[in-house]
């Protein structure tokens, strides 16, 4: 899942300035589960702007709007209302906006789309509904088998492979005493499964091109 925050209103109200009608998109897939794009959120967000004088002439609702064709689905009934918005706020990550920039200009329609949320990570690991964790930075290479299931380039600070840096104290990391060492965490998993070995391998410098982005996924199905 992908996290999003709400953008602050005075920085939403800025991005606005000069038009007057506007569509508030939302989505029903990761930002309903941050609650910061659902419908309670959509609706909120518009009676704002209409509070602010600004005439919200329609709110969609794709259910995911990721899905570029979810999107285009969601959008074919509002055909006259997209061609009179002066711009669109997009309540979804930044890929959401993107998607309303392309399945908008395939309509031939070229208008502000503005975000109103800030992507925050790939919120990989659900804690409990309202606390979500990332563990995987998605580095193309995965490393965990060597690192007893521990993720060093997400959970150290440093992102170091061949750790620890020297600077924990108690357990705790040198960058932010309340976060655990990822490496002690490391060396603590490692020794539970007698596989301390591990430690004395060194693990050569990433392949960042993997990361190289933007990245895509093909199927050959
Ligand atoms: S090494 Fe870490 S960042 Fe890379 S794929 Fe594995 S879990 Fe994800
Ligand atoms: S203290 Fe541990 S987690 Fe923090 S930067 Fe050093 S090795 Fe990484």
């Amino acid at each position: 899942m992908i996290g999003t925050v709400t953008k602050p209103m005075e920085e939403i109200y800025h991005y606005l300035q000069g038009e007057k009608k506007v569509i508030v998109v939302g989505c029903d897939g990761c930002a309903r589960i941050s609650h910061t794009g659902g419908e309670p959120e959509v609706n909120s967000m518009a009676d704002k702007l209409e509070e602010k004088g600004f005439n919200v002439i329609a709110r969609i609702l794709p259910e995911r709007t990721c899905y570029i064709h979810k999107t285009k689905k969601a959008f074919a009934p509002y055909d006259n209302e997209i061609k009179e918005a002066d711009s669109f706020l997009v309540l979804g990550c930044g890929g959401a906006v993107q998607v309303v920039r392309q399945v908008t200009e395939e309509k031939g329609i070229y208008k502000p789309i503005h975000p109103g949320l800030n992507s925050i990570g790939h919120m990989d690991t659900i804690i409990e509904d309202t606390l979500f964790l990332e563990q995987c930075q998605e580095c193309g290479e995965c490393i965990l088998e060597e690192t007893g299931g521990i993720c060093p380039v997400t959970k150290c600070a440093k992102g170091l492979l061949n750790g620890p840096c020297g600077g924990a104290e108690n357990g705790k990391c040198e960058v932010d005493r309340n976060r655990d060492c990822a490496w002690i965490l490391i060396y603590e998993r490692l020794k539970r499964l007698g596989q301390l070995d591990r430690l004395k391998s060194y693990k050569p410098p990433k392949n960042y091109s993997k990361m190289s982005k933007p990245r895509m996924l093909q199927l050959n199905l």
